[in-house]
């Protein structure tokens, strides 16, 4: 199913809780150009190292958090074997791929789309709205115009391996909103450049075969993510409606605000979901990054991936998590 996912674990063998990913020469070029003035820091949901790299290349060349944690999620954006993000997502239930994201930075602007159908770049149409509409939320047709008016090209975002996916559901149809930790690859990112300013950006097409409309997470400012430049910033994955519920993204920076470490943070917020009864065995992964550039991230359920960034090293974790 997740062929990138797959490949590292087999290579890497499961429950090593820590692995070294081998970093290409021209990133190799540009670590050694950062580690002239460290601090940059990047971490990201699931085992996204194509879009790590290529946010790492902004921050080495002295760019913006914002600029690298929009560079980072147009990877998977672009990518058709990763059915849980932008081209080649797995479709609605009515075999429509439609798509969510958003992107916040640090003067703690946001901007957002949601509903959004054949527009793959979608964390760049929310920077769009961010950055020249007076509004934070666009969504559906409303969104797929502005881009239109911004020069997005439209495209049909639904592969041969999707549609096959869909069709196959269709046999049964059954809807269960639940999402199975190790099928997701939806990305949420966070960076801190060299001036010390944090950004971060999430995006997805949302629960394979859902409610037409149906909406996640992803990109709700304050649950699928949360940027303060003074305190830290947060995101995360899976079960979109559990974290809708409580509010993620923020709740897990506002315990960073009292003091809390990162880590402990994201742990905090993993255990306010267990009240949540109705949804069976859901999953949720967080992941933060506090102004410090301190780091943290835990799940509901073991199968969480992370990967981090600092001084050009790219390492690839187990999450810890909540039900042994
Ligand atoms: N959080 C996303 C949603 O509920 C899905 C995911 O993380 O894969 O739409």
């Amino acid at each position: 199913m997740n062929t990138r996912r797959d490949f590292f674990q087999k290579l890497l063998g499961a429950g090593l809780g820590m692995y070294s990913l081998q970093i290409p020469e021209t990133l190799r070029l540009l670590q050694s150009e950062s580690l002239k003035s460290p601090g940059r820091k990047i971490i990201a949901t699931w085992n996204n190292q194509k879009a790590v790299e290529a946010a790492w290349k902004v921050l080495s060349q002295n760019g913006s958090a914002l600029d690298a944690v929009e560079a980072g999620a147009r990877v998977p954006e672009a990518d058709p074997e990763d059915t849980s993000v932008g081209y080649g997502g797995f479709p609605d239930r009515d075999g429509e791929v439609t798509l969510d994201a958003c992107i916040m930075d640090h003067l703690g602007r946001s901007g957002s789309v949601m509903f959004v159908r054949n527009i793959k770049h979608v964390v760049s149409l929310a920077r769009r709205v961010m950055e020249k509409t007076p509004h934070v939320y666009l969504a559906g047709e409303g969104a797929e115009r502005f881009a239109e008016s911004e020069g997005f090209p439209k495209e049909n975002l639904l592969t041969e391996k999707a549609r096959k996916a869909w069709e196959e559901w269709l046999i049964k149809a059954e809807y269960k909103p639940k999402i199975n930790a190790e099928r997701h690859d939806t990305i949420g990112i966070l960076a801190q450049d060299h001036l010390k300013n944090l950004s971060g950006a999430c995006t997805t097409s949302g629960m394979a075969f859902k409610m037409k409309g149906r909406v996640g997470d992803s990109p709700i400012i304050g649950s699928g993510l949360f940027v303060d430049n003074e305190v830290g910033a947060a995101t995360g994955t899976g079960l979109g409606e559990a974290v809708n519920r409580k509010v993620g993204a923020f709740s897990i920076v506002e315990m960073i605000r009292q003091g809390m470490h990162p880590q402990k943070a994201c742990r905090k917020a993993i255990e306010r979901l267990c009240s949540i009864q109705d949804y069976g065995e859901f999953q949720v992964g967080y992941i933060a990054l506090d102004h410090k550039g301190q780091i943290g991230a835990y799940s509901l359920r073991k199968g969480f991936q992370y990967i981090v960034v600092e001084e050009g090293k790219i390492k690839l974790f187990d999450s810890d998590y909540h039900f042994h």
